[in-house]
């Protein structure tokens, strides 16, 4: 069943459980699942590329100056929304469903769930009732916004030593 019948979509490769494909009208690609998932549910484990010390538009940071590019590379097409159905776990090296995912849905993530500071923020078009507009990172979210997603353990320790600083 197509859950996006406006938007004409071109298949651009095949992944095992998922593939990849791109949008015709602005060439924007995305992750769709071939199979659905359970709130919990590891959909894969993913290493690092490579690492390095500066981030990209294609890299998770797992560190204080340390990002990684996704291995199997076809994770980088996960796009982000402010209504998140995948979670890169950075610690376990796993990419985990966080809600029942059904069938032909688009794999989305949460970008300040792994990012503290991004290079390049940017407009959110997802159009959720929770969305937050400007995505630059999860140093920027407000107190409410902190307390509605799962971060890193690396933002987590991020977000309690600026909660920190705010007390001192
Ligand atoms: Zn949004």
């Amino acid at each position: 069943m197509d859950s996006t019948p406006t938007t004409a979509w071109r298949l651009v490769s095949h992944h095992g459980f998922a593939e990849v494909k791109q949008q015709i009208t602005n060439g924007q690609n995305a992750l769709f699942t071939l199979r659905g998932w359970q709130p919990g549910e590891v959909i894969a484990d993913f290493s690092a590329g490579s690492i390095s010390s500066e981030p990209t538009y294609l890299t998770v940071q797992v560190g204080e100056d340390k990002h990684i590019t996704l291995q199997p590379e076809f994770l980088q097409y996960i796009n982000h929304s402010c209504e998140p159905n995948v979670f890169f776990d950075t610690t376990r090296m796993q990419l985990v469903a966080l809600k029942e995912i059904s069938t032909g849905s688009e794999l989305a993530f949460f970008y300040p769930s792994s990012e503290w500071e991004m290079t390049q923020s940017f407009q959110c078009y997802c159009g959720k009732a929770g969305c937050l507009g400007e995505i630059r990172g999860a140093a920027f979210l407000s107190n409410e916004a902190v307390t509605r997603y799962r971060f890193t353990d690396f933002i987590q320790s991020c977000l309690a030593k600026k909660a920190d600083k705010k007390v001192a």
